[in-house]
């Protein structure tokens, strides 16, 4: 029974290893469980929950989160000339390394990682592929990845996704985040060969030629930033399609803010029950974060370690408190160029104390992204807002400006919030300027040209990549 082989496995990822995992393996476990399902239907929830992870008992957590600390740091001082020298500045020694005394290691940086991308590379493995960040925040990253990570993250990926029913050898999933972001993509095609279901990689193409896949190829899983999807729901609704002109059963968001407002027009047009709004990020794959029924953002503890830090002060945010989500992936998860205690620069809300009533309980978490920490606005000391505020309030007006476009600056102690006419087109400043203090946000409007709107605000759509498709073919040619 691939019960029992899924619980072996569980376990051997919790016992201390200093090797690598064997790829192979997994997939035969996916086959396993693909048979299984095929006789038995859906595993049950036990088995769901034992792909969350095998310690729900806070202690056996931290004695896991140790042991994966040392091993990771040991290998790094020996293997990774930026981590050696950074141990070594630090007086810390990876074989004593705990939790506690994490804090003596400074965090690492993207700005380390783009300007010596060299130092981090472990001297004992080469490289197979690289891949770019594709963030809207300055330089991108090199990451390059070893052939065994190349193999190890999908087949980690599929297992989940087969045992959480998310990923079925008759589905067909469409791919529409760009094509640059190759790890992603590569994470994608992968492990949809691992359980025999289709794969449609398109790329950030103009949205009426996604829209045709998405209808007429029969597409049934969709992968897109926010943004795109908004671009793809207001092409949907102008053709006059619906619910009954696609097969989609999933859709899966990530990369940007997901409003409510957007996630339900999205659900409702596409016709979707689900639309998830996970955590994925080049530079820490693959240590991941998934949202659950209650809005929670749960943090992945199996391949690495997550802390949640005080924006100030850089030690553990208190409960309640917003916090920069700074990310360590655990060997033998990582080993081309790994990162340790990795800032992602990703605020989050930590939860109030208290035990968790979600059917992922036993996973840590937090509130959802709720912006970078450079573009956070602090009115006062303890008056803060996170983008995921106004890209919400924007998303909620009548008008459905989506994607959001706006600009927010502080004049005067006040938010200055510059929109494109259209965002309030036919609804007003004033009604405009009442629906954003209803959501708690006491604004200043500007308003600028519709011309202007892409100027405002850079989303992840904007990244458009051109085909033929839509130009005329010349008299002749
Ligand atoms: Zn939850």
């Amino acid at each position: 029974m691939f019960e029992t082989g899924v619980r072996q496995f569980r376990m051997a990822m919790g016992i201390v290893w200093g090797r690598r995992l064997n790829a192979r393996n997994i997939g035969r476990l996916i086959e396993d469980s693909l048979a299984t399902l095929a006789e038995f239907g859906e595993p049950g929830t036990d088995v769901r929950q034992l792909v969350d992870g095998p310690f729900t008992d806070p202690e056996a957590q931290a004695h896991f989160a140790t042991q994966g600390l040392r091993r990771t740091a040991g290998r790094l001082a020996e293997q990774s000339p930026f981590y050696a020298r950074r141990f070594e500045a630090a007086g810390v020694r990876p074989d004593r390394l705990d939790l506690a005394g994490l804090g003596a290691i400074p965090v690492t940086t993207k700005a380390e990682l783009v300007g010596r991308p060299g130092e981090f590379q472990c001297a004992d493995v080469r490289r197979h592929l690289s891949t770019r960040t594709t963030g809207t925040t300055g330089r991108p990253a090199e990451i390059w990845l070893s052939r065994y990570e190349t193999e190890l993250w999908p087949a980690l990926g599929a297992l989940s996704a087969v045992l959480r029913d998310e990923l079925r050898p008759d589905d067909i999933m469409q791919v529409n985040v760009s094509s640059r972001a190759t790890a992603a993509v590569q994470l994608d095609v992968a492990g949809c060969r691992l359980v025999g279901a289709g794969c449609r990689v398109l790329g950030v193409v103009p949205v009426d030629e996604a829209l045709d896949a998405l209808a007429e190829g029969g597409s049934t899983l969709l992968s897109a930033s926010p943004s795109y999807l908004a671009e793809l729901l207001i092409a949907a609704r102008h053709r006059g399609l619906g619910p009954g002109d696609f097969r989609l059963r999933r859709i899966q968001a990530g990369g940007e803010v997901l409003s409510p407002s957007l996630a339900a027009a999205v659900r409702e047009t596409f016709g979707v029950d689900e639309v998830s709004d996970n955590f994925g990020m080049t530079e820490v794959i693959p240590v991941t974060s998934r949202s659950c029924s209650q809005g929670h953002l749960h943090h992945d503890i199996n391949t690495g370690l997550v802390e949640y830090l005080d924006l100030e002060t850089g030690k553990p945010a208190a409960p309640g408190a917003l916090a920069v989500i700074v990310i360590t992936p655990f060997f033998p998860y990582r080993d081309c160029m790994p990162v340790f205690r990795y800032d992602t620069r990703d605020v989050v809300r930590r939860l109030p104390e208290g035990p968790l009533t979600c059917e992922v309980a036993g996973v840590p978490a937090t509130s959802p992204l709720l912006g970078k920490a450079g573009q956070l606005l602090r009115l006062g000391p303890d008056d803060v807002v996170t983008p995921r505020q106004l890209v919400e309030a924007v998303e909620a007006l009548p008008t459905q400006p989506w994607p959001a476009r706006f600009r927010a600056t502080i004049h005067n102690g006040r938010i200055r919030l510059t929109l494109p006419v259209a965002a309030i087109d036919g609804f007003g400043e004033s009604a405009a300027r009442n629906h954003f203090a209803e959501a708690g946000l006491d604004v200043d409007l500007a308003v600028v040209s519709d011309e202007e709107a892409t100027t405002l605000r850079q989303v992840r759509s904007d990244l458009h990549e051109r085909t033929f498709a839509a130009r005329p073919v010349p008299i002749g040619a």
